[in-house]
């Protein structure tokens, strides 16, 4: 029996992610299956709520403000369009709605009351509510759990050391002290990163130990290949090659083996047998929809007939966790407070980042 282990190291895992591939896939599925149905996949549906306009300069992110790119900026949904949405991915299958919203971190006031109430009504659909909507507050995700959240978002992205290379205008530290904050609420937590910004192997090993080194580690892990965006500081990175998803896949599999592991953005460019290797690796979630957030995504009929194809059947709502309660915004105990934490800005100079700046204005 393969049992969670809090201390894993860089070089056990680059053991685990280099072994010939059979002996990868053998082991990662033998460990799947101890832990999970092979034959279900649990499928999420991602909802820009927000869209453009970011003050952050992750070097992968189309949404970002400085760089120029063709995505077109929204303000927050209103709670009827994110009603009507979810309706309509629980009718195609998904028991999980991801609202994101391209905020630096969330503040305190009527948008965020407005998302509180969001995450009510779709609890109230019986689906699993997620949010991602940047840095948050203990109190913060206390207000979230109560309003009924499933699930908070906040990938680590990459390594510790990488993560200089790729974002300035927060640090990695944020980002293991908002996921501590939701942590300290009963919502799951739900943390990966993406793969093929430039990282070497040891950044992607990097990366597992710090999600797997959590205690307890993230009930899901999302793996991402980069989609080069143009117009972003990484629209020249190579596409990432399947055997290196399949190898990351897998190797999360092994060392994180009661987690959701979801294969998420860059399925456009994977083949069906590709995609049917990852989740014989050990991947058990999918994004469902068009589009990721602004990245394109397969058609939710394609991945119904992969399912078909392959046997697979999505998941149920709340097998893994209880679905929580919505206390009604009058009868929460919880109140803002308003709080103003200062979040890490090291301002560095990342010389890609300033060139897709550089670039921006110029066009
Ligand atoms: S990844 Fe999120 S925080 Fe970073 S620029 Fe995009 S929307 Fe903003």
């Amino acid at each position: 029996m393969s049992a969670e282990r809090h201390n894993w190291t860089k070089e056990e895992i680059l053991e685990i992610y280099n072994q010939p591939m059979m002996d990868l896939l053998f082991r990662a599925a033998n460990v799947h299956r101890e832990f999970h149905d092979p034959n279900t996949v649990q499928v999420s549906t991602l909802l820009s709520i927000k869209t453009g306009g970011c003050p952050e300069d992750c070097g992968y992110c189309p949404q970002a403000a400085r760089y120029h790119t063709d995505i077109e900026g929204n303000d927050l949904m209103t709670v009827s369009h994110v009603k009507a949405q979810a309706l309509r991915a629980k009718a195609s299958g998904s028991s999980r709605v991801c609202m994101g919203a391209a905020w630096r971190n969330v503040k305190d006031g009527p948008e965020f009351d407005q998302v509180l109430e969001m995450v009510r009504t779709i609890n109230k659909l019986d689906m699993e509510v997620c949010c991602t909507l940047g840095m948050l507050t203990e109190n913060q995700a206390q207000r979230l759990a109560e309003a009924g959240l499933y699930a908070y978002n906040h990938n680590l992205d990459t390594s510790e050391d990488y993560y200089k290379d790729v974002i300035s205008t927060r640090a990695f530290e944020d980002r293991l002290k908002t996921i501590d904050n939701v942590r300290k609420s009963n919502v799951t937590v739900c943390s990966g990163g993406i793969i093929g910004m430039g990282e070497k192997l040891e950044d992607r090993a990097g990366m597992l130990v710090a999600l797997a080194t959590l205690n307890p580690q993230p009930e899901s892990v999302p793996i991402n290949a980069l989609v080069a965006v143009e117009g972003t500081p990484m629209e020249d990175m190579e596409p990432v090659p399947i055997w290196d998803m399949i190898r990351m896949v897998a190797t999360t599999r092994i060392v994180m083996p009661k987690t959701q592991v979801r294969l998420s953005a860059g399925r456009t460019n994977m083949s069906r047998e590709g995609q049917a290797l990852c989740f014989f690796a050990g991947a058990n979630s999918i994004f469902a929809g068009d589009k990721l957030l602004t990245t394109p995504n397969p058609d939710v009929n394609e991945d119904m007939e992969m399912f078909k194809l392959l046997g697979l059947k999505p998941q149920q709502a709340f097998v893994k966790a209880p679905q929580p309660k919505t206390v009604e915004q009058e009868e929460s105990v919880l109140q803002p407070l308003g709080e103003k934490p200062k979040w890490t800005r090291p301002g560095h100079k990342i010389e890609r980042n300033e060139e897709a700046k550089a670039k921006a204005r110029r066009s």
